[in-house]
């Protein structure tokens, strides 16, 4: 089954993700169908890119996000198929596997550019038109073979990469169009109106490994909200973190009253 691997890593009593119950009858052949990019602040940011395909989400995480730039090449690494519900998901995974924030960063729909979607995969190379909101036009993934990607256990590394057409273009789209399309907030947007009481009840036990990288999660969505790099001066990392402290005051009085 397609989603083993996805329902193997979750613990859906604990995980607000789509359990992947319903997997729907997906057109074949050339026919346009349903694609999103959600852009996921895990312990590392990056952009999950996903295809519909035979009823679940074909998946590859890109770390740096797609480049509208036909010369810029994209590493995107091939992960577990998604249920198709997972395409309209955005909120909050407080802990487990994926733990962090997830934006729908843009969504509609993708054509292929070839009949035959299954042969092209098991080639390693499928081109493919979108018509999203922030990504349009023709595109490819390809997958790498020897050097790097061999030695790293196979082929799971693919490059995503724009064709030259009307919709590439030198904009930064990661930078030029950073919020969810379907809520149009960013990350700390999402973190404190999804789930009001992020604060409270859903925050991971302070201390442990996963309470450190949830703490560190939301200084980020907090530090991006206020356009701080992340590699900042330390004493600006000190406003950040007062601002912070100062919100999660904030809404412990709201919660008394
Ligand atoms: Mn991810």
């Amino acid at each position: 089954m397609a989603l083993d691997e996805y329902k193997k890593k979750r613990d859906f009593k604990q995980s607000p993700e789509p359990s992947g119950s319903r997997v729907p009858t997906s057109p074949a052949g050339r026919a346009s169908r349903f694609f999103c990019v959600q852009k996921h602040l895990a312990s590392h940011l990056h952009y999950d890119f996903r295809l519909e395909h035979n009823g679940v989400l074909l998946s590859w995480a890109v770390p740096k996000g797609p480049s509208l730039d036909p010369s810029v090449k994209r590493l995107a690494m091939a992960v577990e198929d998604h249920p198709f519900d997972y395409g309209e998901f955005e909120g909050v995974i407080p802990s487990g596997y994926g733990a962090g924030i997830v934006m729908l960063w843009d969504r509609g729909t993708w054509t292929p550019e070839v009949d035959d979607v299954d042969a092209a995969l098991t080639k390693g190379d499928l081109k493919f038109t979108l018509d999203g909101y922030k990504l349009k036009g023709s595109w490819v993934l390809v997958r790498t073979k020897g050097g790097w990607a061999s030695s790293r256990g196979g082929d799971r590394s693919w490059l995503l990469i724009k064709h030259r057409d009307n919709w590439a273009g030198e904009v930064d789209i990661a930078e030029f169009a950073p919020h969810s399309v379907k809520s149009q907030g960013d990350f700390a947007d999402i973190l404190s109106k999804g789930n009001p009481d992020i604060w409270q009840s859903h925050r991971p036990a302070q201390g442990g490994e996963a309470g450190a990288m949830f703490e560190t999660i939301v200084a980020r969505a907090l530090e991006m909200k206020t356009g701080t790099p992340a590699t900042q001066a330390p004493a600006k990392k000190q406003a950040v973190k007062k601002k912070a402290t100062a919100a999660k005051k904030k809404s412990a009085t709201k919660k008394k009253r």
